[in-house]
């Protein structure tokens, strides 16, 4: 069986992931909460894994990856759009002060408040709706990270950005490119692409853009 530990050394320090309190949060946080039953024994392999509804919790190097590029300080306010099963967030909470999380699908944001009760982390927020929109009564937000992917990053969550704050998303429909955003001012903000990845689409209203 593929363990916590070689996940760690081959598939996160054995590329390159060299940040320590990311590489600690990999570590502190148990995949196999996140994932169904009879997936136990590959909860540690470096792929993403079916989670009902088709859809999936994404792959243990790219949460790694994303957390890292985002460089989230101890005392940030974090947005994700996308809460699936929970071990995004779950990774998030380890990184950020508090960690707010919309996911479009009833089911699996009930799925997500089950999976995380069974850990002690209390500073993560899970809403059911669009996270098209954001989470207006929270923002701005010092880091946004979308676990799916729209056509284009909807300025509406730009837009709920603070100065200085960082956004990563999956953009794109056949083919996609993970895009790091930064806003640099209150009109200005910077893009540059990072790798080629492949997530679930964002549905909602991101699709009609
Ligand atoms: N963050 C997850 C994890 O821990 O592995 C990954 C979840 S999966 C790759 C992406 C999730 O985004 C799915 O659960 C999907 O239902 C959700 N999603 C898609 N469009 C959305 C939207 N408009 N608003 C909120 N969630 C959305």
């Amino acid at each position: 069986m593929y363990s916590k530990a070689m996940m760690i050394e081959q598939d996160l320090q054995g590329r390159d992931i060299q940040d320590k309190r990311v590489l600690a949060a990999m570590e502190e946080v148990d995949r196999r909460l996140f994932v169904p039953d009879d997936l136990q024994n590959h909860a540690y392999e470096d792929s993403p894994l079916p989670i009902g509804k088709s859809q999936t919790v994404s792959q243990p190097y790219i949460v790694a990856y994303m957390a890292q590029v985002l460089d989230i300080k101890a005392d940030d306010k974090v947005l994700e759009i996308g809460t699936g099963c929970g071990y995004n967030a779950a990774i998030l909470s380890r990184l950020a002060k508090e960690v707010y999380s919309i996911e479009i699908i009833e089911w699996l944001a009930e799925l997500a408040k089950i999976n995380l009760a069974q850990t002690e982390y209390d500073n993560i927020h899970i809403r059911f709706g669009d996270g098209y929109q954001g989470w207006p009564e929270q923002a701005p937000f010092d880091v946004i990270e979308l676990t799916a992917a729209p056509p284009k990053v909807p300025q509406s969550l730009k837009q709920q950005l603070k100065t200085g704050g960082r956004l990563v998303a999956p953009v794109g429909t056949l083919s996609q490119e993970l895009v790091l955003v930064e806003r640099l001012s209150e009109q200005d903000f910077s893009e540059k692409v990072l790798s080629m990845v492949r997530f679930v689409p964002m549905t909602g209203q991101a699709q009609q853009e």
